[in-house]
């Protein structure tokens, strides 16, 4: 038997809850994991509070990411012992996902656990931090160098956030978080942010175009933030957007894009190939410090990650949560 918490449907929409259950009843897939750790990630918050479509087969067990070893494998690649990682392809919203203390999953969708990290940090980072890394190699793809000017970087007091400000610092980059809450200046200076500015230096006009400020620019806000950050690109601006917290919609023209040649580059972890998660995950072991990671990282036992969901959709939450699924 084995815990794992479970999204029931409901009349009224779905209920989460912690179940035990039957090894036999894991889904299909080459390989077992013991999992030891998981994250909360927004995505997971909206599944398991129900506010947002993401679970798209009922019953499900949450959790996006997953660090673990494998316990039993029918793939030639992987053999019982080995750690790995998951980062979507599903997990938690088609398959049943990592806030689990075991789950059966496909080979294709694991990759050797990082060295430079533990189980824990890989969750610390988990699918928040690969996808700033994603984001930061958007940039470095579209030209954007360090010493070229400003990058903003919106939910900065968040996972994605936090761990893109950070990275960036690192590499060089003058980085301008942008965040709601005024009591996270300290530590928005400490993960590297050269200045902290509140949302409101992103405010949305009518205005096609505003004054040219950013040379890139790292989104999860979407809405008018994004249309605000369009606006106010400098001429060859990048802008790597890959979230939704403000929200769905863009209300902007096509102005920065044709007069300002500012590039929109979107940001999809969940089926992002292996090879480009492979040169994300070598780029993080190079990048960020595990001591960073751990000084930004709050860990809950699996039960916990219920109550503290509609917290982190709030914006109550800084940093990035990790999930010890065996503090059931
Ligand atoms: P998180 O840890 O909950 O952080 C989100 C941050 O966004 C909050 O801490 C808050 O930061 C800010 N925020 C919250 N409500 C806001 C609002 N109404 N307007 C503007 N900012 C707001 O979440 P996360 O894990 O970093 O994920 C952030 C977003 O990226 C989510 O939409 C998530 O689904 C998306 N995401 C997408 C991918 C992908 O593959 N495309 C991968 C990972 C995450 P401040 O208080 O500092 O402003």
């Amino acid at each position: 038997m084995f815990n794992a918490i479970m999204i029931d449907k409901t009349r009224t929409g779905s209920r989460a809850s912690i179940r035990s259950l039957e090894r036999a009843a894991l889904p299909e897939g080459e390989i077992t994991i013991r999992v030891d750790y998981s994250s909360l990630n927004y995505k997971d918050a909206l599944a398991i509070t129900g506010r947002g479509p993401v679970v798209r087969r009922f019953p499900m067990i949450p959790g996006i990411d997953l660090a673990g070893e494998i316990i039993a494998s029918d793939d030639p690649i992987y053999r019982p012992g080995d750690q790995v990682i998951a980062n979507g392809w599903g997990l938690g919203e088609e398959h049943w996902g990592g806030l689990s203390q075991m789950a059966r999953v496909h080979g294709k969708w694991l990759l050797p656990r990082p060295r430079n990290f533990s189980a824990r940090q890989c969750m610390g980072i988990g699918t928040a931090g690969y996808t700033a890394m994603l984001c930061v190699m958007a940039l470095e793809k579209g030209g954007v160098t360090p010493g070229d000017g400003e990058i903003a970087v919106t939910g900065a007091g968040g996972g994605v956030g936090g761990i893109a400000i950070a990275l960036l610092a690192r590499l060089g980059y003058r980085v301008v978080a942008v965040t709601g809450r005024d009591d996270l200046t300290g530590y928005l200076h400490m993960l590297g942010a050269a200045e902290v500015v509140g949302r409101s230096a992103l405010s949305h006009t009518a205005r096609p175009l505003q004054a040219a400020r950013w040379r890139g620019a790292i989104d999860v806000a979407g809405g008018k933030m994004l249309a605000a950050l369009c606006a106010s690109m400098r001429p060859g601006g990048v802008i790597a957007a890959c979230g939704l917290t403000a929200g769905m919609d863009l209300p902007l023209t096509v102005a920065p894009f044709i007069l300002r040649g500012v590039t929109l580059q979107g940001i999809d972890s969940v089926t992002c190939p292996r090879d480009q998660r492979m040169a994300a995950w070598a780029r993080l072991e190079r990048d960020l410090d595990p001591a960073l990671v751990d000084s930004i990282c709050a860990d809950i036992p699996l039960k916990q990650a219920i109550a503290t969901s509609p917290r982190l959709l709030a914006g109550n939450v800084r940093g990035r949560i990790v999930v010890n699924t065996h503090d059931a």
